[in-house]
């Protein structure tokens, strides 16, 4: 659900694989039909982030360039319009030589090409020849209809790149009832995921305290995912702060083992 802390989760994952010394993408995505952020109510979605390329973007790419200290362009902001106007303008061209266009495989295609060619672009002009690594957060719930075909779309690129190469993080709410924190909300949304073909390789739950041990090893069972990869996100009394959060339970480490980037890069981020 909206506001509950993807954006700032993702921007500290990055913040933290900065700091491994690895040059840093981002890309949000935004499933909504909107080309973009330009003309939406502020009082509805909050402000509209303009890039160095007159860009108008949703503020999580704000966050991002904070975090990360980079420049975003408009491109590494996807959205649903986008895309379909990529395709449409295509398919008006000819260019599909007659074939039938689709949600599959010619929407998705169009957004696992998308990041594909975004992914590597460098963040910081006249410094960094690409990106080393590329964080993706896909906004939105899964299993809503809209952003369905960006789930197929990065299954679909899991794929191409090879499961090796893909990082899955699930970011969950876990409430608390009567000083009890409830589980079950994230096991829904895991189960929901993996119908969809993916698994998660680290659960974010966030939460208003920090998740119990109980809480987590019973997480790690029912979800297949290691208890040390179940990781809590509770409230911090300023958002700078989750990245700490995220390094004291070795989030860096437990990404960077998965994606094979090599240990011991040296601690260049202020974090
Ligand atoms: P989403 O991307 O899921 O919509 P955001 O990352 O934009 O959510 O976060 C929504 C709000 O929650 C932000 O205003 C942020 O300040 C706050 N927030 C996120 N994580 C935490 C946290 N661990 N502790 C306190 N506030 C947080």
């Amino acid at each position: 659900m909206s506001g509950l802390g993807k954006g700032i989760t993702a921007s500290s994952i990055a913040v933290l694989l900065q700091g491994c010394g690895w040059k840093v993408n981002m890309i949000k995505i935004d499933p909504y039909l909107n080309v973009d952020a330009g003309t939406m109510s502020p009082f509805e979605h909050g402000e509209t982030f303009v890039l160095d390329d007159g860009g108008e973007t949703d503020l999580d790419l704000g966050n991002y360039e904070r975090f990360l200290d980079i420049s975003l362009t408009a491109d590494n902001n996807i959205t649903t319009g986008k895309i379909y106007k990529l395709v449409i303008e295509k398919e008006r061209k000819g260019e599909y030589l007659g074939k039938t266009v689709q949600v599959v495989p010619h929407i998705t295609g169009a957004i696992a090409d998308w990041i594909e060619n975004v992914a590597s672009k460098p963040v910081k002009t006249g410094t960094d020849p690409h990106a080393d690594v590329c964080v993706i957060e896909l906004g939105g719930t899964v299993g809503d209809i809209e952003s369905m075909p960006f789930i197929e779309a990065l299954r679909q690129l899991q794929y191409r790149l090879g499961p090796e190469n893909m990082f899955i993080v699930q970011v969950t709410l876990v409430p608390t009832m009567s000083d009890e924190q409830k589980t079950k909300p994230t096991q829904h949304a895991v189960k929901e995921l993996r119908s969809a073909g993916f698994a998660p390789d680290m659960i974010c739950c966030r939460c208003e305290t920090e998740l119990q041990s109980e809480q987590r090893k019973k997480l790690g069972l029912f979800c297949q995912v290691g208890a040390e990869s179940i990781i809590s996100v509770h409230n911090v009394s300023d958002i700078y702060k989750v990245p700490l959060l995220l390094k004291s339970q070795n989030v860096a480490e437990i990404i960077s083992n998965k994606l094979k980037i090599p240990q011991g890069m040296p601690n260049i981020s202020p974090w």
